[in-house]
């Protein structure tokens, strides 16, 4: 179609306004409605169109600047220089016209490059005076930034204090990002607390950083990659010597960077990783491509908007387009009615997706998803496959509205949805959909980690009236499973040996176990630690669990009301005749802060404690029967980590040794 002029001013109009109101989703709200890529596909559009009519362009057009602004909430950082973004490739080809572009300034012979991983997460500014941390702030618009310098004090990664010989004054960048284990983590732990997930791990770091309360922050496992630095007069020739001048100061950068000597190389760089990406342990969504002579880089210069010698190249979004057939009601082990969009099957990233999770009955409202309508379904790595948007321009008319139906679709009880809150709840207590979640959650490998029992057998028994509770598990014999399923009497009774050696998992596991409401992996951690068993736990009061940082009202009343109901009670009875360890064992007692004394521990000491010099910390460790030792192994039993640790943090963390907070040390000196 050709557009006269009128028709080119009201696209870009509204292409305009689309960016700013998905900018304002993704910057300000945290919670974006459209994928990276069609975000990337609308700036493309304006970008075209803006070069064909270069009269249209106007100051403050999205093209023009970084998008996003800074919230409200926090201060305000000045960036000195500000804080670009990158062009994008979307193809291979696309790279090889990125170099073409370069050549046409009259560069020859192979250029060499730093190709890094564009890691999914938040850029900061970090901003270090005589080798001390004094600022950290957010890319916002890329001018102006938030300041969220108390946020970034409490993530380990970021030293306070740079070792080495740093400059005067020194700015680094980098990207603040969470691990895919530790947002899976995060996210069961919201989910367990009844609370939105986060989409993917870009939305949980943005959000664990931009926190107003940094204790949120801290009790996440955030990490950084310093990307880019500056400072005046640094003498070096190349992108890749900044980047280890910025090591040797302390900061930590990708070790998956590479410096390739052509662009071949890197091209073939980006064709592997983009096939081997998913078993990375942090979400990318590209490579990005930097001449790696700084020299060269001088000569390119920037735009107004991105460097001309960098260029991120785009992996593929794993998305695809579907029809929804049908829009099902799954039932949780906490009652939760969860709606699920059955699809007609599609490809997405390798495997087949027939289902995608609307999360609940707002979501559905919100994306106005409708029985027959086309949807874009994604498939974030470990993330369930969810929709992500719907194509009203492929509607027909005869698309039918989603409706929360009042009776549980499973046991017909009532549907109740509490004021304030997203999910609507099946209110029955015989509910055999949630007793069926509750045994799943209970086997699970987080949990009692029973191996075989699958869905499908636990249907089975509970339909057949062989599981009523969690208990039963422990009262079945290997015939019944022959019986039922014509099972092999060698698996039946090895399933059988497997529920048996459950019995002594530890105290949190199977606590976490339970399925109490709120109370996720962690929290059954913290609880773990304070309650030596089962029956202090049940009768402990509101006011003795909010006592326990980290235990809020929410929760403590949750623990109250699990313990109250009578048939809980007769389950956690049946749970200990049948011989399951509700306590500690004695070892883990010893391995616990509360320990009597701390003869034949092992400690080692890094960072700076704010109580006392290494010197006094030593000599109490000493006075209690404990050792010090300078190194960390695997006999070491803690690794007492003060302010700004050191290399010994990462060793005790690949070893799994267990590190104290310094509060946490104070606390394990005075019980002892
Ligand atoms: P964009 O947001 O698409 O304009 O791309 C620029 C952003 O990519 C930066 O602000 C960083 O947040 C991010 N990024 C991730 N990894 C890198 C990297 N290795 N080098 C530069 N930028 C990166």
């Amino acid at each position: 179609m050709v557009m006269n002029a009128t028709d080119v001013e009201a696209k870009v109009r509204e292409l305009r306004e689309r960016i700013r109101h998905h900018d304002h989703l993704y910057y300000v709200l945290d919670s974006p409605e459209i994928s990276d890529h069609e975000y990337d596909a609308l700036m493309r559009e304006l970008r075209e169109l803006e070069e064909k009519h270069s009269d249209l362009i106007t100051p403050d057009s999205p093209t023009q600047r970084v998008s996003g602004k800074p919230a409200p909430a926090f201060g305000t950082v000045v960036h000195e220089t500000p804080m670009q973004s990158l062009e994008n490739a979307m193809t291979l080809e696309e790279l090889q016209e990125f170099e073409e572009r370069i050549r046409r300034k009259g560069i020859s012979g192979p250029i060499e490059y730093c190709v890094e991983h564009k890691v999914d997460g938040l850029a900061v500014a970090l901003t270090y005076e005589n080798g001390t941390l004094t600022k950290g702030a957010t890319r916002g618009d890329g001018v102006r930034g938030e300041d969220i310098t108390l946020n970034l004090r409490t993530i380990k990664r970021i030293p306070l204090k740079l070792a080495g010989k740093p400059p005067g004054r020194l700015v680094v960048r980098g990207e603040v990002f969470i691990n895919k284990d530790e947002f899976k983590r995060l996210n069961e732990e919201r989910a367990a607390r009844g609370e939105p997930l986060f989409a993917n791990p870009r939305n949980a770091a943005a959000g664990s950083v931009r926190q107003l309360d940094a204790r949120i922050t801290a009790s996440r496992k955030l990490d950084l990659f310093v990307y880019s630095a500056d400072w005046p007069d640094m003498k070096l020739a190349a992108h890749s010597e900044v980047l280890q001048r910025v090591r040797s100061f302390g900061l930590h950068t990708n070790p998956r960077n590479e410096v390739v000597p052509d662009l071949s190389v890197a091209m073939e760089l980006c064709r592997r990783t983009q096939e081997s990406h998913q078993e990375i342990p942090y979400e990318t969504d590209g490579m990005v491509l930097k001449v790696n002579s700084l020299n060269l880089q001088k000569t390119l210069g920037a735009t107004s908007r991105a460097p001309r010698w960098a260029i991120a190249y785009k992996f593929p979004p794993a998305e695809a387009v579907s029809t929804v057939r049908d829009i099902l009601v799954q039932v949780g082990r906490t009652g939760a009615l969860t709606p699920v969009a059955s699809l007609d099957p599609v490809e997405v990233d390798g495997s087949t997706v027939s289902r995608a999770t609307l999360h609940n009955e707002d979501e559905i409202r919100r994306k106005d998803v409708r029985v027959g309508d086309t949807v874009v379904v994604r498939k974030a790595g470990m993330v369930i496959p969810e929709i992500v948007a719907v194509l009203p321009e492929k509607r027909t008319g005869r698309e039918r509205t989603f409706e929360m139906p009042t009776r549980c679709p499973v046991c017909g009880s009532e549907v109740e949805r509490e004021k304030g809150e997203a999910v609507s709840r099946c209110t029955g207590a015989g509910c055999p959909a949630q007793l069926k979640e509750r045994i799943r959650h209970f086997v699970s490998r987080r949990a009692m980690d029973i191996e075989g029992f699958g869905d499908k057998l636990i249907d089975r028994l509970v339909d057949e009236g062989m599981l009523k509770s969690a208990a039963d598990l422990y009262h079945l014999i290997a015939e019944d499973l022959v019986a039922l399923e014509r099972m092999g009497k060698t698996l039946a009774a090895k399933l059988i040996r497997h529920v048996d050696e459950s019995r002594d998992r530890p105290w949190n596991r199977a606590l976490f176990g339970l399925g109490i409401r709120h109370v996720g992996e962690h929290t059954a951690q913290v609880l773990s630690r304070r309650f030596p068993s089962i029956e202090p736990l049940s009768s402990a009061t509101i006011e003795e669990l909010t006592r326990i940082p980290e235990i809020g009202p929410e929760i403590a009343l949750s623990i109250r009301l699990f313990f109250a109901q009578e048939g809980n009670r007769k389950i956690l009875d049946q749970l200990m005749k049948a011989g399951v360890r509700l306590r500690e064992s004695s070892e883990e007692f010893r391995e616990t802060p509360r320990a009597g004394n701390l003869e034949g521990r092992q400690f080692v000491l890094t960072g700076t404690l704010s109580s006392f010099t290494r010197d006094e910390a030593s000599e109490k460790i000493q006075a209690r029967g404990g050792r010090v030792t300078g190194t960390v192994t695997r006999k070491t039993d803690y690794l007492v980590c003060g302010e700004n640790p050191g290399s010994k943090y990462a060793k005790a963390r690949e070893l799994g040794v267990r590190i104290l907070s310094e509060e946490e040390f104070l606390a394990l000196l005075e019980n002892a």
